[in-house]
């Protein structure tokens, strides 16, 4: 195999892993930083290149870190043919209206949901979808944010003031209402599909979100939920020629998966891959996009992940456990901001108990909120 090389549409932890995983195999990364257009290196940061155009000539394969990106940079890209997955699944990742036409294209389990443009749409909704009801901004909603709940009927009124000020914000923005579910749990699946068709996805990991961001996954080996999983991605991946990883987070209603949403990139919830698997997300995305023979996505040991938010320091004693594996994004710090993961390994499900509490028992609870209470019901 030759060197490659990657460019990578944005520039933060998910590229700065990607180029951590693809040196290796020769396959180096450029990253488009979207927000000052300059072609940086995704782990100095320095830049490395002036013009998109340019870069993308220098690119063997073009890919995507994040859906958020402006259609006219992505039409840029796809014309370019060398963009993968497509414009289509980063689309559908960044705008809830197509996310949903391609779930119920692929006949793919989802909430019962109406899309929203005016009142009489709202009211309409109401019937249909029925209170509670949870509501989201088709366009730049994540984690959380950009979503109201309606749980009585008489908040209409107020919620309609917020929606409808929303819509008038962004004049391609709509809302999508869907039922409130009234899941278990929230579990993910992230697996790589490559342009023969071929597909090798990872176990499942089962997550839990503080405050909507995501602060623990923990791999889990559950053979029927990951059947059923598993066939879902892979009419997702099959409806969208997918090539490259894709993540979905699904609701668990009593061992009944719902698909929640699709991410066209790889995934936070997938982190634990790069000590849990052996071979991580970030490296079979790259295999995928260059279309090399995929890596071998099985668990090779017990695996949890842990988020940093908003923090750049840990206790020192985290480097000195031997299961614990630090890895820091060199990002600024802000109030809520990822800044880094923790994984935590161990060679049974006991055994990842005993370390995540270990763990936990060294972290500033105020920094970890609600972790604790999380890993003592594990
Ligand atoms: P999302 O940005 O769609 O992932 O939503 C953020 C979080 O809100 C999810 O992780 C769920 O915990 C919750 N949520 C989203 N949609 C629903 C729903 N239809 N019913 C219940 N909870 C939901």
């Amino acid at each position: 195999m030759a060197n490659k090389q990657v460019l990578v549409l944005g520039a933060g932890q998910l590229a700065r892993m990607m180029s951590l995983a693809g040196a290796p195999l020769n396959i180096d990364i450029s990253a488009f930083d979207v927000g000052s257009e300059h072609i940086v290196h995704p782990l100095t940061k320095n830049v490395i290149g002036h013009g998109l155009n340019n870069a993308i000539a220098a690119a063997d394969v073009i890919t995507a870190e994040f859906e958020h990106i402006p259609h006219s940079i992505l039409d840029i890209c796809e014309q370019s043919g060398k963009f993968l997955p497509s414009t289509q699944a980063i689309k559908a990742g960044g705008d809830r209206r197509i996310e949903k036409q391609l779930l119920d294209d692929a006949s793919v389990a989802n909430a019962k949901y109406a899309i929203i443009n005016t009142r009489s749409d709202f009211d309409a909704a109401i019937e249909y979808v029925g209170i509670p009801m949870v509501l989201k901004t088709a366009l730049g909603g994540y984690d959380g944010k950009g979503q109201w709940r309606l749980t009585d009927s008489n908040q209409i009124d107020s919620l309609w003031n917020k929606i409808s000020a929303s819509l008038e914000a962004t004049p391609e923005q709509a809302v999508v209402a869907e039922e409130f579910v009234g899941f278990d749990r929230e579990v993910s699946l992230v697996g790589a599909r490559r342009a023969s068709g071929e597909i090798a996805i990872y176990p499942l990991a089962e997550n839990v979100h503080v405050g909507g961001v995501l602060s623990l996954s923990i791999a889990i080996d559950e053979p029927e939920l990951q059947t059923q999983a598993a066939q879902m991605f892979s009419a997702v991946a099959n409806e969208l020629d997918y090539v490259g990883i894709l993540a979905i987070e699904f609701f668990d209603v009593q061992g009944k998966l719902l698909v929640n949403e699709i991410a066209p990139r790889v995934h936070n919830s997938g982190h634990w891959t790069q000590q849990g698997a052996e071979v991580c997300q970030f490296e079979n995305h790259l295999r995928a996009v260059c279309n090399l023979p995929l890596g071998s996505t099985q668990a090779i040991r017990h695996t949890a992940m842990l988020n940093i938010l908003g923090q750049d320091s840990l206790p020192e004693s985290v480097l000195a456990m031997p299961q614990c594996h630090v890895h820091w994004y060199g990002k600024e710090k802000r109030p809520g901001r990822k800044m880094g993961h923790i994984n935590v390994c161990a060679q049974s499900k006991d055994e990842l108990k005993r370390n995540l509490t270990e763990l936990v028992n060294v972290l500033d609870p105020a920094a970890f909120p609600e972790l604790q209470a999380h890993v003592a019901k594990l």
